[in-house]
């Protein structure tokens, strides 16, 4: 008998970002895999078991379920935001790629969810309204030049960039190298959003320039979106600006 893995975006945060697909997804798991605080977000099910695992353990807990579901299971593997941006659906395909065949003959879906870009995106008007792509700013897995490279390639494209993974404990200088960088393609008053904890009780939005933006605290729970050259502000009367790139783009500048 073949088992089934589902690999389950949760959102952002707050349930209500939960699709009905991941919520469907969820119920029919006899057991589930997750990061522990994004495994908490689920209500416990006594018939369900639960495997909570450490954040930098993302291959064992991949391996740890599909190794569970090569046994005939129904396992859900949950991730933050969509399960195929920087998260557990790659970590599922490599250990296919190298391990057993077995693993080839399993069930696998991936059942997507709201990315936090998106969520951020969403709260401040329309950011990524024309073209943009998505870095993470994790050095584990690449070497930072190769940031750097995508960050100079990205600026001199044109592109708004989301970044993930944008702080951490031991990545303390990182944010603060890419803004400088990206800051020697782009205009002073860029606009640059910090949205930390999207979807959760202690969100927070701040909207500054690319000169302001190295003095804005950002740790893990942060994405930052940096504008293109035409991404602009509408200042409102009372209410937070809105911030958008437009759609068009009439010239190549040089
Ligand atoms: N798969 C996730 C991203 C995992 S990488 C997704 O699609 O959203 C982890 C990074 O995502 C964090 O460092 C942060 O940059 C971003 N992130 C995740 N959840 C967030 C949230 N609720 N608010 C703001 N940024 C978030």
């Amino acid at each position: 008998m073949s088992g089934r893995l589902a690999i389950v975006g949760l959102g952002p945060g707050d349930e209500r970002y939960l699709t009905p697909e991941a919520d469907d997804a969820l119920t029919v798991a006899e057991a589930l895999y997750g990061y522990g605080p994004y495994l908490d977000r689920v209500p416990a099910r006594e018939d369900q078991s639960r495997h909570p695992s450490d954040n930098r353990e993302e291959s064992a807990r991949a391996k740890a379920a599909l190794r569970h579901a090569a046994k005939g299971a129904e396992v859900a593997l949950v991730s933050g935001g969509d399960p195929g941006v920087f998260a557990m659906a790659a970590s599922v395909c490599e250990e296919i790629a190298a391990g057993p065949k077995a693993w080839r003959a399993l069930d696998v879906e991936i059942v997507p969810g709201i990315t936090a870009m998106h969520a951020v995106a969403a709260r401040t008007g329309a950011p990524l309204g024309h073209d943009f792509c998505a870095i993470s700013l994790s050095d584990n897995l690449k070497p930072w030049e190769l940031v750097l490279k995508r960050l100079n390639a990205a600026a001199e494209g044109g592109f708004v960039v989301a970044l993930y993974n944008p702080v951490s404990h031991a990545r303390p200088w990182q944010l603060g190298d890419a803004l400088a960088r990206l800051a020697r393609h782009l205009p002073a008053a860029t606009p640059v959003i910090f949205g930390r904890a999207v979807g959760r009780g202690d969100e927070s939005i701040t909207i500054t320039t690319l000169t302001e933006a190295p003095g804005v605290a950002a740790d893990m729970a942060t994405l930052v979106i940096v504008g293109s050259a035409e991404t602009r502000l509408i200042l409102r009367e009372g209410r937070p600006p809105l911030v958008y790139t437009p759609r068009a783009v009439e010239k190549v500048s040089a």
